[in-house]
């Protein structure tokens, strides 16, 4: 063992990426290891690429505090690096009576959140989206959709740019807690190796809860075991992309933000994500599960979309401390400093809306980073 880094990042997804591009610099030694062939392979790209405005949160978690501020933070962003967005805004409409209570109560958690909503009534929403069928509905004209493959290239040039180095097909298999810092220890494909770093950043999304474990953390007792929760996405066909001008959701009766329409950057529509717990990592579609999507609230308020429309496009699965039939979890970012491990610093639980607060996130965490290092290092 002889290499001694400043910063350690494992897992290059869009966390990894946002955080290397803000903890760089400084004369830092900055190493991001990914197990995979190249960046952004598992959730980051693998998502609705919503930008949200920071609606369905408990009030002053940091998913609702993270997640409006990256909100402004990314259309700044987008803007300035020629990174493709749309801020469309979106549509939360209700089907039924159970569903305009829970859609009252959204609003109002929504505002207290300090999210900019409006309430429509029966004719602004026909103005607004004349295919739209509902009993309710309220507009958050912040909400958008980024490019997430061109924002984490934006985050990566950034990083690489200011001397970050990026390993990938090298995987993070030990950690062990020592004086001024942690060793750990990789696999690539020229065998095993170890390293001194002073700091860790633990953003390896689906297994972070296992890198934890491997650091030594009784991950039962912190809390930090996630589940994965899987979401399936179904294209919607036939020119049905010009019956809708914004993202419109359901109200969510169950975990997440519920199934919806959205598009990508060249307006091709999506339904999804249909979402169910696994316990493995397969990203194939499960087409018999479509009728459940037709039968579903969010095709009730779009009747022009039909079975024929669909076809299984794509999925992806997410990190989730909130397990079946749990309440709401938080994302955890923590230094495991009074876990016997100075240094370390965990992010468990990234789920939604991750993407839209990594610019937050990595702010959240370059503070943490100079607390451990000193800002001047
Ligand atoms: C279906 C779905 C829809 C979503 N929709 C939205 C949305 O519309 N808007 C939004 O804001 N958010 C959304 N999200 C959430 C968002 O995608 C995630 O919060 C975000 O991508 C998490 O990024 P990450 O970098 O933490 O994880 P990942 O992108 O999963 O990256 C983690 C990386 O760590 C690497 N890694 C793991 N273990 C190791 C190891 N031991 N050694 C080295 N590398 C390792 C992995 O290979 C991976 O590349 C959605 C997620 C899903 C799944």
């Amino acid at each position: 063992m002889s290499y001694r880094a400043d910063i350690t990042i494992v897992g290059a997804g869009v966390i990894g990426l946002a955080i290397a591009s803000q903890v760089v610099g400084k004369g830092r030694e900055v190493y991001l290891l990914e197990k995979n062939e190249s960046f952004g392979q598992e959730q980051s790209t693998r998502n609705s690429q919503v930008i949200h405005a920071g609606i369905y949160y408990e009030k002053d978690s940091l998913k609702a505090r993270l997640c409006r501020e990256s909100n402004r933070l990314l259309y700044q962003i987008c803007e300035q690096n020629g990174i493709a967005y749309r801020k469309c805004g979106k549509i939360i409409v209700a089907t039924n009576d159970a569903e305009v209570q829970a859609l009252e109560k959204l609003y109002v958690r929504g505002r207290d959140n300090g999210v900019p909503l409006k309430m429509l009534s029966r004719r602004e929403m026909g103005q607004l989206e004349p295919n739209l069928r509902g009993m309710a509905a309220f507009l958050s004209p912040t909400s958008g959709i980024v490019d997430s493959y061109g924002l984490m290239c934006y985050f990566l040039g950034r990083a690489r740019g200011n001397g970050a180095q990026i390993a990938y097909k090298t995987e993070v298999i030990g950690i062990e807690g020592v004086s001024g810092g942690c060793k750990v220890r990789v696999r690539d494909p020229g065998g095993d190796f170890s390293f001194m770093t002073r700091v860790v950043i633990n953003c390896a999304g689906l297994h972070s809860h296992r890198v934890a474990a491997m650091a030594g953390i009784d991950i039962n007792k912190a809390s930090y075991k996630q589940h994965w929760y899987k979401g399936e996405y179904y294209s919607v066909s036939g020119g049905k992309n010009k019956l809708i001008n914004r993202l419109i959701y359901a109200v969510p009766m169950g975990i997440g933000v519920g199934v919806h329409v959205c598009f990508d950057i060249d307006w091709r529509l999506r339904l999804g994500p249909l979402s169910y717990y696994v316990d493995e990592i397969s990203y194939k579609v499960d087409d018999s599960r479509k009728k459940v999507l037709l039968a579903s609230s969010i095709v009730q308020a779009l009747p022009f979309i039909g079975p024929s429309d669909l076809d299984p496009e794509t999925s992806g699965i997410m990190s989730m401390l909130q397990g079946k039939g749990e309440g709401f979890r938080d994302f955890v970012i923590r230094h495991e400093y009074d876990r016997g491990l100075p240094g370390f610093i965990s992010l468990i639980g990234i789920d939604s809306p991750g993407l839209t607060a990594s610019p937050a996130i990595a702010g959240y965490v370059a503070h943490l980073v100079d607390e451990i290092l000193g800002s001047g290092v």
